[in-house]
């Protein structure tokens, strides 16, 4: 998994990674599934260990274009958890009281507590991707986010936050095909957005925010992995080990048990 992982101070030229990528998996879409079962099972065991030891964070960031199947991610990673310290936490157009504040204040509101895992569905990356693109502030404005972002990150990480950011990272045919597929299918017409293709008409543009944040953001304490999306299986493979093995590093354990439980007889 850590071929995916971004190396601090790293430029990034997306044009090198593979949203196609499969890590060279021979068994397919059938061995993936069940390798997601187990994975989904092991997570379910270590959040309750989180849950019970009251002591890790964890921040868990999706971002991706439309269609990148960041709702997918949370749905097929997550299945099976316990929703008692789990949450998910989305970012859309900043509110106008939003908008009164600095970019973090509103994120800094939804960072995980003790034995929680928080899911950023969009993060304040934002601010330095649609925000950069759109012209929303200027470059001098915008431009110091990297550092404040890491900053930032750091903080929450010395405090005891476990911080992990994917990208998932899907092709432009790809998302032509998925949008066509929304407005094929009924039951998913619901999600088309019109505005949705005049961010798709600014690709390149994103590509070029994402690779600067990418390689700018990416830390020791708040690493970014580049999820190839094409494949849905493997996506979901790739975030789910990545936050298992994660967790299972954090070495946790169940608090201490009471004295004397062992004399203990219920009547
Ligand atoms: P999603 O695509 O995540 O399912 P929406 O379709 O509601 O959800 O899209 C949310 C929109 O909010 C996206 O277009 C995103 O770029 C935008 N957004 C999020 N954060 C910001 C921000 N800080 N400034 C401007 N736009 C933002």
């Amino acid at each position: 998994m850590e071929q995916h992982r971004v190396p601090p101070d790293t430029p990034i030229d997306l044009g090198q990674w593979d949203p196609n990528d499969t890590g060279g998996s021979q068994g397919g879409k059938a061995e993936a599934r069940e390798r997601l079962s187990q994975l989904n099972k092991e997570l379910e065991r270590l959040q309750e260990l989180l849950y019970a030891e009251h002591k890790h964070k964890i921040l868990v960031v999706l971002q991706a274009m439309d269609t990148g199947g960041k709702d997918s991610t949370i749905r097929h990673v997550f299945e099976g958890v316990n929703p008692q310290g789990v949450r998910v936490a989305n970012f859309k157009v900043p509110t106008p009281k939003e908008l009164d504040h600095d970019y973090l204040w509103r994120v800094h509101k939804e960072v995980p507590g003790k034995g929680e895992i928080v899911i950023f569905n969009r993060s304040h990356y934002e601010d330095v991707l649609v925000v950069r693109v759109r012209n929303l502030v200027p470059p001098k404005v915008w431009g110091k986010r990297y550092d404040h972002i890491n900053e930032f990150e750091k903080m929450l990480a010395e405090e005891g936050a476990t911080i992990l950011k994917f990208f998932l990272y899907i092709s432009l045919d790809e998302q032509k095909k998925r949008l066509q597929k929304r407005l094929d299918d009924p039951c998913k017409r619901w999600k088309f957005n019109a505005a949705d293709l005049k961010e798709r008409a600014l690709w390149p543009e994103y590509m070029r925010a994402y690779e600067d944040a990418l390689s700018k953001t990416s830390t020791e304490w708040a690493p970014w992995y580049i999820v190839p999306a094409n494949h849905k299986w493997y996506r979901n493979l790739v975030v789910a080990n990545i936050i298992v093995e994660t967790l299972q590093r954090l070495d946790m354990r169940y608090p201490e048990e009471a004295e004397n439980l062992d004399n203990i007889v219920i009547a």
